[in-house]
């Protein structure tokens, strides 16, 4: 059996539904890319459709963003295709 990578993504962002006690977050996969493309993509785009995203290179952590991010509560978290783990 192949050895699995287990990784772990630490986020802050509490109102996210993804998030967990810990600061950790919960999603199976996330996207993250530049604020400027995060704004000219649907809510159905996102980690599951990564590999046919375009390169984003930015300039600063502040040019970034978690394209997954979903609010709590906000009945948008199937559009996307991320599952909770
Ligand atoms: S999906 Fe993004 S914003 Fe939401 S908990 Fe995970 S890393 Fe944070």
């Amino acid at each position: 059996m192949p050895n699995q990578v287990q990784q772990h993504i630490h986020c802050s962002v509490s109102n996210c539904h993804y998030w967990a006690q810990g600061n950790m977050c919960h999603a199976n996969e996330i996207l993250v890319t530049s604020d400027s493309l995060s704004d000219t993509l649907p809510d159905r785009i996102d980690a599951p459709a990564a590999a046919q995203i375009q390169q984003t290179p930015v300039s600063t952590c502040m040019d970034s963003c978690c394209k997954t991010f979903v609010p709590k509560g906000s009945g948008k978290a199937n559009v996307d295709g991320v599952i909770n783990k």
